[in-house]
């Protein structure tokens, strides 16, 4: 047993979003004052210990000399040169003596002495009364967090790519590009004290199959790197210094979910048919074209939504035509004869670029996000759209435009996409003449005129997650009002049944890709709607398929109806779970 569990057991409640439970040692990002715990050194270990320091140090510097090139050219040699306070630290003599000295005499590891002189420094600058002195204390910590970052093996500051051992990562906040650049491998959960979970950051982790909590509020303030922690991802609990007991029930706990995994391993390889004969197509999200294989191993047909920004983010420049012709391609070919729907891209609201100056908007979601940003950037725009059109010719490719709200910007993409074509053409490049143009209804205005809009497209794909935050103004990210974030608000059955019936009077077929169609709870209810495809990230697939195995239309509908005709959001939701639990309890034991 590891000798935590002796410490004091602390509960962290916040939301769950990834299933799972794991366990292991924290490490806290960002904190502003973070411990580092003071190692002894033997006498051979000495020499290492300041060469790792040395390391650290020129390491920091090019760093900094980077970041104030870009700051030079993004914004002017002014703003660079603040940068030449930080490069002075590291140059400081009496500072390297006095670290040095730290290390040899006292035989302590490097990040220990170097916390605790850059401190002592930090704590005589900001205690002078100069303005000028005290904001150099801001450029000590600056440093200090980056020479740190340098000594643990977190290259820059949030930066996952390099972890030293398998951790549970705890942050205020994850970016989806953070997340999307973690090491994999030596990440266990991720907590985090902001989130809901319809942020992408929560979407990727289930992506990843990562247990994770958001909304924790403090829990990064209060905890410290190096804690023994467990994660459940079910509940939605982080355990700091988890008791024996606690452990022993969280035994039992995942025992119960590997018996419920082994029973759904079955169900991958069969048909998604209800027990009254209906077919429903089950399709996944991806986010790149790694996850093709995912998509079969859950048993997927094909990909409901390929969210192509994961392509752009975490690099110095946009990916050119080829790059993402040859990402389509891949997944095309590898899932063909099954669909696969290309979203064009959707940056914007949380899932930012390092390479294009976006403007500090006030409200990203809100923003120039999507396809105003696509149609502002027709270059960029056409680059993905003659990247698609070629993939178009290797397998059963379809394309759908995210955050449409009228008719303009529809009629707008497909001029850029006829140009697109006749470009090809021209060139002789092949490319499906019948490629089918969906849209994603995620803005209430669409589904309002889901009518006008189902005349002009080939199918439809409701994006809940956007179409939840924007029709009952609720951000999707922010933990303090995710109790609003309602699915089952009569509001949001109505504006999904309108684009329904919309679809159907126009003979084109209707999906669901936002997180609601990986919830088991929710798939008698959207089915009942009318909805003839559910699009969830891939390690969901089976839990989906496993109910819809033992469902049945009929009550479906009936549930449907009577959500309809309900005015309480709190009754549908209890009856939509009702019924999921009756017909598969299996999928809903993982309560403690
Ligand atoms: C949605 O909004 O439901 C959706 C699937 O798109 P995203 O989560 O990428 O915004
Ligand atoms: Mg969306």
């Amino acid at each position: 047993m590891p000798e935590a569990t002796q410490k004091e057991e602390k509960v962290f409640r916040g939301i769950a979003v990834s299933a799972g439970v794991c366990r292991g040692k924290i490490l806290v990002l960002g904190k502003a004052s973070r411990h580092i715990a003071r190692h002894a050194l033997t006498d051979a270990e000495v020499a290492d210990e300041v060469a790792r320091l040395e390391k650290a140090f020129l390491q920091t510097r090019e760093q900094i000399l980077e970041v104030q090139q870009k700051v030079t050219e993004a914004m002017g040699a002014m703003e660079g040169r603040i940068f030449d306070a930080h490069l002075l630290v590291l140059e400081d003599p009496v500072l390297i003596d006095e670290i040095v000295r730290l290390i040899t005499e006292q035989k302590i590891n490097a990040e220990h002495a170097f916390q605790t002189v850059a401190e002592k420094y930090t704590a005589s600058l900001a205690a002078i009364d100069d303005e000028y002195l005290r904001e150099r204390a801001t450029d000590m910590r600056d440093v200090t967090e980056r020479v740190l970052n340098n000594l643990q093996g977190l290259s820059e500051g949030k930066n996952l790519r390099h972890l030293k051992e398998p951790c549970i990562i705890i942050s205020h906040d994850l970016t989806p590009s953070d997340t999307a650049q973690m090491d994999k491998q030596h990440v266990l959960g991720l907590a985090t004290d902001v989130g809901s979970r319809t942020s992408h950051t929560a979407i990727m982790a289930r992506a990843l199959r990562l247990p994770a909590v958001v909304g924790l509020k403090n829990a990064s303030e209060e905890l410290e790197s190096g804690e023994y922690a467990l994660i459940d991802g079910y509940n939605g609990v982080v355990i700091i210094n988890p008791t024996d007991q606690t452990l022993f029930e969280y035994g039992q706990l995942v025992r119960k979910q590997v018996t419920l995994e082994e029973k759904l391993r079955d169900t991958i390889s069969k048909p998604a048919v209800t027990l009254d004969g209906q077919k429903i197509l089950l399709s996944a999200n991806i986010e790149q074209a790694d996850d093709a294989e995912a998509v079969q191993a859950g048993g997927a047909e094909g990909v409901g939504l390929f969210r192509t920004e994961y392509l752009f983010i975490n690099r110095e420049s946009a990916p050119i035509e080829e790059e993402q012709y040859r990402a389509y391609r891949r997944v095309a070919v590898a899932l063909k004869p099954h669909h696969v729907v290309i979203r064009t891209l959707d940056l914007g609201g949380d899932k930012f670029l390092s390479h294009l100056a976006t403007a500090n908007e006030m409200n990203p979601f809100l923003g120039w996000r999507a396809i105003r940003f696509c149609l502002a950037q027709p270059e960029l725009f056409c680059a993905q759209l003659r990247a698609i059109l070629r993939a178009s010719a290797e397998g059963n490719v379809k394309m759908m435009y995210p955050m449409i709200s009228g008719l303009d910007e529809l009629n707008q993409a497909n001029t850029l996409v006829e140009e697109c074509k006749t470009e090809l053409r021209k060139a002789g490049v092949a490319f499906d003449e019948n490629l089918e143009i969906g849209a994603m209804i995620e803005i209430p205005s669409a589904a309002v005129i889901a009518d006008m809009l189902a005349k002009r497209l080939k199918f439809f794909s409701i994006g809940t997650n956007d179409l939840i935050q924007y029709a009952l103004a609720v951000d999707r990210m922010n933990e303090r009002i995710a109790h609003l974030y309602e699915p089952t608000h009569p509001a949001i059955l109505r504006l999904i049944k309108t684009t329904v019936d919309a679809a159907r009077r126009n003979n084109i077929p209707v999906s669901v890709c936002g997180e609601m169609a990986g919830e088991p709870m929710f798939t008698p209810l959207l089915l009942g709607l009318g909805v003839d495809e559910l699009s969830a990230t891939p390690s969901l697939v089976p839990q989906i398929k496993f109910l819809v195995r033992r469902l049945k239309m009929s009550e479906a509908r009936a549930l449907a109806d009577f959500a309809l005709n309900c005015e309480s959001s709190t009754e549908i939701l209890a009856r939509s779970q009702a019924l999921a639990r009756d017909i598969a309890p299996g999928l809903f034991e993982n309560k403690l």
